[in-house]
């Protein structure tokens, strides 16, 4: 249960992880391999342009907000989701030190705490809440756990919050928010606003095979859904037909 899968957290600790390996082999120099240009693009995707918006929605230019502590929140997501709490604790820690004790801050605690602890998770969500109520990701796990419970209609009260309150340049984390938000709107039988959410999805990241497929099995394709809602929208035919 996160927003940050571990495929693009794979570029930005590669280095951290080939330093690893170097201490495990007693020293001995590893071969530093450049990235793949596909791991390059989802690099670029995933960290957010230095004078532009931080992604925490702080209105705040990156540079000057979470930048500083971005590594060690990097870090912390990929120990927790590979199971090692306590060292995703301690990163988070420096982070914490570097950028203070911010609602992103504590939404990423609860990240940490999520794998194994909901409890302790959801702690940090409502104080993360307390200090801004918009702050998108922490509304955006709200929804997460909303659709756990099977919650749609607060899901989508969450999402909805979450995509009006991250930046408009992060489309990596408003594509998954519009994602999400889709399927929930889905599960609710609401056909059509699943279809608009979805479509706002594959706009932000044309290229995005889940949605895409979402679209086509779930609204295009589906016999269940009335016939005039299963028409391709005119603005989204050219990503379809480019892909085709
Ligand atoms: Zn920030």
């Amino acid at each position: 249960m996160t927003d940050l899968p571990p495929k693009e957290f794979k570029p930005l600790v590669k280095e951290f992880a080939d330093s690893f390996k170097q201490f495990k082999q007693g020293g001995r120099p590893i071969k530093h391999e450049p990235l793949s240009p596909a791991d390059q693009e989802e690099l670029e995707a995933f960290t957010p342009d230095t004078y532009g918006p931080c992604t925490c929605g702080s209105g705040k230019k990156f540079k000057f907000c979470c930048k500083n502590g971005f590594k060690e929140i990097v870090f912390a997501m990929c120990a927790a989701q590979d199971g090692y709490l306590e060292q995703a604790l301690r990163h988070m820690k420096e982070a914490e030190i570097k950028i203070g004790t911010t609602a992103e801050i504590l939404c990423r605690y609860a990240i940490c705490w999520s794998f194994s602890n909901r409890e302790n998770s959801t702690k940090y969500l409502n104080e993360a809440l307390k200090l801004n109520p918009n702050h998108p990701r922490t509304n955006y796990i709200l929804g997460i756990e909303a659709v756990q419970d099977e919650n749609f209609e607060a899901a989508i009260t969450f999402y909805k919050r979450a995509i009006e309150h991250y930046p408009k340049e992060d489309k990596v984390h408003l594509n998954e928010t519009y994602n999400n938000l889709g399927t929930a709107f889905y599960k609710t039988n609401n056909y059509i606003d699943a279809k608009a959410a979805w479509e706002n999805a594959l706009v932000l990241l044309p290229k995005d095979v889940m949605v895409t497929n979402n679209l086509f099995e779930c609204i295009y394709n589906n016999p269940d859904v009335p016939k005039e809602i299963r028409v391709i929208s005119p603005f989204i035919l050219k990503f379809i037909e480019r892909e085709n």
